[in-house]
């Protein structure tokens, strides 16, 4: 695989352009929103610099790995010698199946069609294409060129061909991959979710203050980052959707989101993104002023 293409250049789709390009991929980012475009190059080269001045990529390597990138605002004949898309736009169902219809007329047929989705079946997203064996799910972590796992989802149909070719391909990224098969929340979200909901509740019940929460499952269980503070990173709104999705895919109560994150969502206190949301960022940096008073 040479030509890769990134379909969103959101959080998500500049981190994995960044990391195609730099281990050697031509790739062509696209956006409906050129000014998304512009800040995902931005990013790119922000964070590409980074690495120069921690001396894990040189300055001549990060100029050519930029070079590499292309950008273009629509799905269009360009892509026809892609051998391989990640789409990573916003995740709504609708916006994906359009876009996987769009790629299969587009894309040559021995192109491998992935998704970055967080939630969304796999399968169900193969079954608006022609090629079912060919899409799979590629699910990188945030941020994309520091987290070393990728979550890989088999759908239904997905060939052990692509399954296989997906693997090895994201270790030349020297990343980890991991094969799971497609089921709601696949592994990663089917148990992080449940235990940000969970910590959500343990809040709404006055177990504990958000800090508290936080600081025993940081210190206690050896977490980074505690799973409030964590919630607020991936944004609220998007724990919200991925709870819903379990818990209409499996049925089962226990999945139900916590009506405290129902609420947070419906003010619109999403985290980070929002400035605002179990802590506030609104002075650029988190501060342990707790925003959740609605209790
Ligand atoms: P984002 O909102 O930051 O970016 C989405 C981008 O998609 C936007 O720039 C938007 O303009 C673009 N877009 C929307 N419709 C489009 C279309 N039809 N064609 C091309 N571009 C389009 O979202 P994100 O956080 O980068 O998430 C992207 C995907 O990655 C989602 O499926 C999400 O579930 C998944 N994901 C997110 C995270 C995370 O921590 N943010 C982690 C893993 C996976």
């Amino acid at each position: 695989m040479k030509n890769i293409a990134v379909i969103g250049s959101g959080t998500m789709g500049n981190g994995i352009a960044h990391v195609f390009a730099q281990y050697g991929f031509q790739v062509k980012l696209v956006d409906i929103s050129e000014q998304a475009l512009q800040k995902a190059l931005a990013t790119i080269g922000k964070n590409m610099e980074r690495q120069v001045s921690k001396g894990t990529l040189t300055a001549e390597d990060a100029t050519q790995a930029i070079s590499r990138i292309t950008t273009q605002t629509s799905i269009d004949a360009g892509l026809s010698q892609c051998d391989l898309v990640v789409e990573a736009a916003s995740e709504n169902e609708k916006i994906k199946f359009d876009i996987f219809r769009q790629l299969d007329q587009v894309c040559q047929p021995s192109c491998i069609l992935a998704s970055n989705t967080s939630s969304i079946s796999i399968t169900r997203i193969a079954a608006e294409t022609g090629r079912p064996d060919k899409v799979i799910g590629m699910h990188f972590m945030n941020p994309v060129p520091v987290m070393k796992l990728v979550e890989i989802i088999n759908g239904y149909s997905t060939s052990a061909e692509t399954s296989a070719s997906i693997a090895s391909l994201s270790k030349q990224l020297e990343k980890i991959p991991v094969v799971v098969n497609d089921y709601p929340g696949f592994v990663a979200n089917k148990i992080l979710m449940p235990m940000i909901n969970e910590a959500i509740i343990t809040l709404h019940e006055g177990v504990a203050g958000v800090e508290e929460i936080d600081t025993v499952m940081k210190l206690g269980m050896a977490h980074p980052m505690g799973p409030l503070q964590l919630a607020d990173f991936i944004g609220l709104d998007v724990c919200l959707s991925i709870l819903r999705v379990l818990q209409d895919g499996f049925g089962n109560p226990k999945y139900a989101p916590s009506p405290l994150l129902v609420n947070m969502v419906t003010a619109k206190q999403l985290g980070v993104k929002s400035g605002i949301g179990f802590y506030d960022y609104s002075e650029g940096v988190k501060s342990a002023k707790v925003a959740a008073s609605f209790l």
